[in-house]
């Protein structure tokens, strides 16, 4: 069972990096992808765990970018943690991110019982702050009873709280990845209930950029546009990759829940520069 995309406490996950690896170990996962919101500090522990554990790990990350004001999340896999364009996009999005946290803390606190400091006792040092981190603070305020409560009702992006953050444009992130020698793959690219999403016209043209594959296989994608995202990539002759977007407790979403070929994995590991680390 391959799962590619998955996030740790370096994000918005709510387990650690080993804990996510043994979670995959215990799930009967045997090829498991980090890919943390726009941070790579995990990868390490990760390794460390999953050769303990005896699974494989794919090292990536879930990169936030925007294109013509859509939100769009970028995976990128098996690039070179050391290139600069790239990391660079990582770091500015986090900052900006964590100038936008702050900015909707200060609104919550008018009239909520959080405050900034509260949001960032809900992360460790270096993690990507995002809307999950603000739920948690809310959760523990005793104002929602969960993550999901909160982004169905005060974190919803129709509401006063919401701030929008800077990313870079999809298509400069997709040029990024490959020049780090990484595979760009969109994430849920049609999970309609996160916001307004890319059309057919525009992953083709990110396609022409160089994008190499659709998460089709995601519980956010209705079994219809399952099938529309497998003719899009049939037709573009882009891989097709599933996962579970595991989330820890964060969410409901279960470890292999939505899984890749080993056919596809083949292919991600043949174009990436770093190698699958198998244990
Ligand atoms: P942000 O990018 O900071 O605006 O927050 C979006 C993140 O929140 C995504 O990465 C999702 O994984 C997460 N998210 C979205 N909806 C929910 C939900 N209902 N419960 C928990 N996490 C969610
Ligand atoms: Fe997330
Ligand atoms: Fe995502
Ligand atoms: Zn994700």
């Amino acid at each position: 069972m391959i799962d590619l995309h998955t996030h740790s406490t370096v994000s918005d996950g709510h387990g650690s990096p080993a804990q996510v690896m043994r979670e995959a170990a215990a799930a009967g996962v045997d090829t498991v992808a980090l890919t943390d919101h726009d941070q790579i500090i995990g990868w390490d522990e990760a390794a460390a765990e999953a050769a303990q554990v005896g699974v494989s790990l794919v090292r990536g990350a879930e990169i936030s970018t925007l294109t013509d004001g859509v939100s769009v999340h970028l995976l990128g896999y098996l690039f070179r943690p050391a290139e600069s364009a790239l990391l660079e996009f990582l770091e500015g999005t986090r900052e900006a991110r964590l100038n936008r946290a702050r900015k909707m803390a200060d609104l919550l606190s008018r009239d909520f019982p959080v405050d900034w400091e509260l949001v960032q006792a809900q992360a460790g040092e270096g993690t990507t702050l995002g809307r999950p981190h603000l739920a948690d603070a809310l959760v523990a305020a005793g104002v929602v009873a969960s993550r999901d409560e909160a982004f169905a009702t005060i974190l919803n992006p129709s509401n006063k709280y919401y701030v929008r953050h800077a990313a870079p444009a999809t298509a400069l992130a997709v040029r990024a990845v490959i020049e780090a020698g990484g595979v760009p793959v969109l994430a849920h690219p049609f999970a309609v209930q996160r916001g307004r999403t890319l059309d057919e016209a525009a992953i083709e043209r990110l396609h022409a950029v160089g994008l190499m594959g659709l998460e089709a296989y995601h519980r956010d994608h209705t079994p219809q546009q399952v099938e529309q995202l497998r003719g899009i990539a049939r037709r573009l002759g882009l891989l097709v990759t599933g996962s579970s977007d595991y989330h820890g407790t964060g969410k409901p979403n279960r470890l292999g829940e939505h899984y890749t070929s080993p056919e596809v994995l083949a292919e991600i590991a043949d174009r990436g520069a770093l190698p699958i680390l198998r244990p």
